[in-house]
């Protein structure tokens, strides 16, 4: 199979790996309700969604901030996005949270600070998304 936009060999069904990539953060970013004058607050969990969203809009130039909410299961995350973080150049705040509610830390967070909006990897995960993200990640981070 061939890409339907270039003539290079395919990764996924219609698409060679170039043109996936663009397709799936012109995707990404047809969903955001901010732009890029906007300061976001990215919460992060190391998990897959909020990785790759954190990726693509580093890599798309939108102003993205990091903020990570530790509990007592964390430290094997904490180091996940740290790593992340520190690789792709982002600024990064742990979150003490005492409260075990992740969504109202982020959100206590986000008005001290004033940024102007919370993203996490939830605003463009359904179940189409879900396997975007899988491929996705599995070519940025495998070479
Ligand atoms: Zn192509």
């Amino acid at each position: 199979m061939t890409c339907e936009v270039c003539d290079k060999k395919s990764i996924t069904k219609n698409l060679c790996k170039k043109h996936f990539i663009e397709n799936f953060e012109k995707n990404v970013e047809d969903q955001l309700i901010f732009n890029k004058q906007n300061k976001i607050l990215i919460g992060i969990s190391g998990g897959l969604s909020s990785t790759v969203l954190a990726h693509v809009l580093k890599k798309l130039d939108y102003n993205i901030t990091c903020a990570f909410v530790e509990n007592n299961n964390s430290e094997k995350q904490k180091k996940i996005v740290s790593d992340f973080c520190s690789k792709m150049k982002i600024q990064l705040f742990t979150i003490v949270d005492q409260t075990k509610n992740i969504e109202k830390a982020l959100i206590k967070f986000c008005e001290n600070k004033k940024f102007d909006h919370i993203a996490t990897g939830q605003l463009i995960k359904d179940g189409k998304h879900n396997k975007l993200y899988a491929e996705l990640n599995k070519l940025q981070y495998a070479d």
